[in-house]
């Protein structure tokens, strides 16, 4: 299989590359370096930033990959004295003002394009996936089913399930044994399992005296897990053990990101609100009877975004949003009101699904709202999920290290 690093580097050729046409290299403004083509191919790089990123082994050292110059004070004053574009060797040849010498190939500076498509495709290709955003009426399209060995066997497999989870949020395996260790297997096949305060891998059954609510058999309404943790598990490994033979215990699932982009089109105003009013999520008591005692607590609001402006995740349960909610008074009646909204849209937009056993529903927990309809244990038959959570970060760079396994720099 060809490698997305690979599929880069064509694509970059065949834009960069079409004619063996001559490069030249001029400084521009004191401040930047440009390389222009024949063909009409031009890179510019900031001076400031080229000198930060010199290759040479005094500045930077390869074996970690680690930049070892400018520790205390940022390159300022760096200015380039002269530049030359080296084309057998296809290498830029920066000599600065202080004498220091920095060469740079060219392979490695397109890689670094500023432009804004070449910045797009990193982060698309490299970074994060970008989401799919899915209705209610295309949840047929956007399901991956997979089989649990070809997951645990198949690097390939391993890779596709985990950039499903990252795109389209959720995904089915099918065919799991029956054997409690399997979430804990699958966390594993990822990386490490993320330890909670209700432990590393959890049982989702009836039990008396629960201390969560997940563990009753009353419907489970829609929800993310633990909108109380600042960092709050990524994904979440649901084994089916036992099914209830009751027509009750279906899955239900909502895309939190495309709810919030509907209410970001719609309903502007509720969507501010939503995305900026902090509520304080919390989660107090102990699990089950011997449990370690916990009092959690986050503030956040129900919609976050990252960096870029991109969904990052939703937080909503509403049996751990705390009565204490510590926003100015008049901000609490228009917030209701936007909350309101947002809950319709979840439930507009939920699917309804039956997991068998030997299934293993796995979603993202930071995107997916979820839960559960009522269903009625027997003594013969009693519903038993096993479930077990991990990361984004671990997640993420697993399916790097399956897209790109040997890089370069
Ligand atoms: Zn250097």
């Amino acid at each position: 299989m060809l490698s997305c690093r690979h599929m880069i580097g064509q694509l970059l050729n065949r834009q960069y590359q079409r004619h063996a046409s001559s490069i030249t290299a001029k400084i521009l403004e004191h401040r930047y370096v440009e390389l222009t083509q024949t063909d009409g191919l031009q890179l510019k790089y900031p001076s400031i930033w080229l000198r930060d990123n010199c290759q040479c082994p005094e500045c930077f050292h390869g074996a970690t990959r680690a930049r070892q110059s400018y520790w205390e004070r940022s390159p300022l004053d760096a200015e380039a004295n002269r530049v030359n574009y080296d084309e057998k060797r296809q290498q830029l040849v920066v000599n600065w003002q202080d004498d220091h010498n920095s060469v740079y190939d060219l392979e490695w500076l397109k890689q670094r394009d500023f432009s804004v498509e070449a910045r797009q495709r990193y982060l698309d290709e490299v970074y994060k996936p970008p989401a799919q955003l899915w209705s209610k009426s295309q949840f047929g399209d956007v399901t991956r089913e997979f089989a649990y060995k070809d997951v645990i066997e198949k690097d390939a497999v391993l890779g596709a399930w985990l950039e499903a989870l990252a795109v389209q949020g959720f995904a089915l395996l099918r065919g799991a044994p029956d054997d409690v260790q399997v979430a804990r297997h699958l966390a594993e096949r990822i990386g490490y399992i993320k330890l909670t305060t209700y432990g590393d891998v959890f049982e989702v059954k009836s039990k008396p005296n629960a201390g969560n609510y997940a563990y009753l058999m009353k419907p489970l309404p829609m929800h993310t897990d633990m909108p109380y943790y600042e960092y709050k598990a990524g994904i979440n490994i649901l084994h089916t053990l036992v099914q209830s033979d009751s027509p009750g215990g279906a899955n239900t699932m909502t895309d939190g990101f495309f709810v919030a982009d509907k209410l970001r089109r719609e309903h502007p105003e509720y969507y501010e609100l939503l995305s900026s009013v902090p509520v304080n999520w919390f989660d107090i008591g102990h699990d089950g009877d011997a449990g370690k005692p916990f009092h959690n607590l986050w503030r956040a609001p129900v919609i976050c975004l990252d960096v870029d402006g991109q969904f990052a995740r939703i937080n909503h349960n509403t049996m751990k949003r705390d009565s204490r909610f510590t926003v100015p008074l008049d901000k609490v009646g228009a917030w209701y009101e936007a909350y309101d909204k947002f809950l319709q849209l979840v439930y507009d937009e939920a699917v309804q699904f039956k997991t068998r056993q030997g299934d293993v529903f796995v979603f993202n927990n930071l995107r997916m709202l979820h839960g559960r309809t009522a269903y009625e244990d027997s003594p013969k038959n009693q519903r038993h999920l096993v479930g077990a959570y991990v990361d984004w970060d671990i997640i993420y760079s697993k399916l790097r290290t399956l897209k790109f396994p040997n890089p370069k720099d």
